[in-house]
Formats: C-alpha cells, sequence, structure tokens
C-alpha cells in the first residue's frame, strides 16, 4: 500500500530523513518508535504533505501512485489520515459539520455526489455508538474546550468517518492516561481491517500494549536502524534509547 524508498527530507541545508527505506501492506500495523528529535514527526509530515519539509531524494508511493506530486488535501482524498499531536481548535464549527464537509469534500475528489443527509446521519450514528462516544461532544465546536482525551476520542471519531487507508498517529499517545490511551487504542482496533493498515508513531513502548503492532521500527538520527515484530518494542523499552544509538 505504502512504499518510502531512499527518503531524504529536510529542511534549508538541515538534512532530516537520510535515506528511509519502509513498505506498509494492506492490513498491517507498523510502529515507529526512537529517540526525541530522530525524525518520527518528519516522516509523518513528509508522508502527509506538509510543505515545511523538501524532498531532495526519493519516492513515496500510495498503491503506486507517487505522493510526493500531490497536495496535502488531495493525500487525504487518496485515502490518508493523519492525527496531529496538538489537535487545532475550530470555534463556531462543530464537529459535525467539521466531518460532513471533510467526507464530501473527499467525496467529491473522488467524482461522487455528497452523501445525503440520512446516509450521513446514519454513518454518523453508527461510528459514534462504535467508539462509545457521548453525542454531545459532536454538537459542540470542534476540540474547544475538550479534554486531551476528548480531542483524542474526536480524531479517532474523524478517522472512523473517514475511513482512511492509511492511517498515521504522530504520538497520539503523549499527555494521555490510561483511560484515554485505552479509549484511543480500542479505536483503532474496531477500526482495523485487511483493506487498510495504521503507522503509529510513538516515543513510549506503554501504547503498543494496547494496539498490537506487526511490525516495529526504530529511527534514530534520520534513519531505521532496526526493524522487527512486536517483541522489539519491549527490548527496547528494556534496553532504552541508548542501546539504538550505538547500532
Ligand atoms: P521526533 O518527532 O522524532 O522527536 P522531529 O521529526 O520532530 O523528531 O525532529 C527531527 C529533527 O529535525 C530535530 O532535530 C528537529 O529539531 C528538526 N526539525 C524538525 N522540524 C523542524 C523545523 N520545522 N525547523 C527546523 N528544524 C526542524
Ligand atoms: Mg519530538
Ligand atoms: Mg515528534
Amino acid at each position: 500500500m505504502l512504499k518510502i524508498e531512499n527518503l531524504h527530507a529536510g529542511i534549508e541545508d538541515k538534512e532530516i530523513l537520510k535515506g528511509i527505506n519502509l513498505e506498509i501492506k494492506a492490513g498491517e500495523v507498523h510502529a515507529i518508535m526512537g529517540p526525541n528529535g530522530s525524525g518520527k514527526s518528519t516522516l509523518s509530515s513528509v508522508v502527509a504533505g506538509n510543505e515545511t519539509y523538501e524532498v531532495s531524494e526519493g519516492s513515496i508511493t500510495l498503491e503506486g501512485e507517487d505522493l510526493l506530486e500531490l497536495s496535502p488535501d488531495e493525500r487525504a482524498h487518496k485515502g490518508i489520515f493523519m492525527s496531529f499531536q496538538y489537535p487545532v481548535e475550530i470555534p463556531g464549527v462543530s464537529t459535525t459539520n467539521f466531518i460532513k464537509t471533510a467526507i464530501n469534500a473527499k467525496r467529491k475528489a473522488l467524482g461522487f455526489e455528497d452523501l445525503p443527509a440520512k446516509d450521513m446521519l446514519k454513518m454518523i450514528r453508527e461510528k459514534s455508538e462504535l467508539l462509545e462516544m457521548d453525542r454531545k461532544f459532536l454538537s459542540r465546536s470542534l476540540n474547544e474546550g475538550f479534554s486531551g482525551g476528548e480531542k483524542k476520542r474526536n480524531e479517532i471519531f474523524q478517522m472512523a468517518m473517514l475511513e482512511p487507508k492509511l492511517a498515521i498517529l504522530d504520538e497520539t499517545d503523549s499527555g494521555l492516561d490510561i483511560d484515554a490511551l485505552k479509549i484511543v487504542a480500542n479505536g483503532v482496533n474496531k477500526l482495523r481491517n485487511k483493506d487498510n493498515a495504521v503507522l503509529v508513531i510513538t516515543h513510549y513502548q506503554r501504547l503498543l500494549d494496547y494496539i498490537v503492532p506487526d511490525f516495529v521500527h526504530v529511527l534514530h538520527n534520520g534513519k531505521i536502524v532496526k526493524s522487527g515484530g512486536k517483541e522489539l518494542a519491549y527490548e527496547l523499552e528494556e534496553k532504552g534509547y541508548d542501546w539504538v544509538k550505538n547500532l
């Protein structure tokens, strides 16, 4: 599904990603772990199309299509969903309206008509039940005054509604208490299926107790220095990131 080959990217004169190779197939969950400053957020930003970063070499394709040619919106329409470490607040726009707009924009880009209101409502009902969401949040302004856990639950709801091919969760766990963490993990687990894929980026092993990855990659200084199965996350937790720095 997603194929990253020899990706080099950075900002002005500073190279941050120094030759990343990563292939994610449909149905898989991959985790990227690594010390602070190793390039985890840069990698997710570059995949999502954040124009702050310049790609100097390499390629990123989604189902064979060159993503680097596409704007962030176009990438979202192709099925990339990115969960942010710090979700934005949008006063005056309800979560429901925000999501309706996003869904219809995506449908339009793919050549479909707007989703009929009754189908939209049915979908909102189904997904909010699946995620055990309190529906009253849906009518509140997006993220305004939401607690950390509520913002994250809301993001997972957006992800559920948009049904992305590839969801990227960049440190979705930071600052969450254990209950909020479980909500996020349960949501992600309920949305996992054989046709989509998830990339979980995290500094801590903790989240991976709940979202069990098929593959774990360790990023250090802009390169994947080690890949393995879920046991690699435990090894990292045990040995610490200094171990990685000497690989
Ligand atoms: P991580 O998410 O693993 O903590 P980041 O991708 O945020 O790492 O950062 C990797 C490196 O790139 C760090 O040294 C960081 O300071 C630098 N960096 C990231 N984004 C920018 C930016 N917009 N401007 C300047 N330096 C940046
Ligand atoms: Mg960081
Ligand atoms: Mg980061």
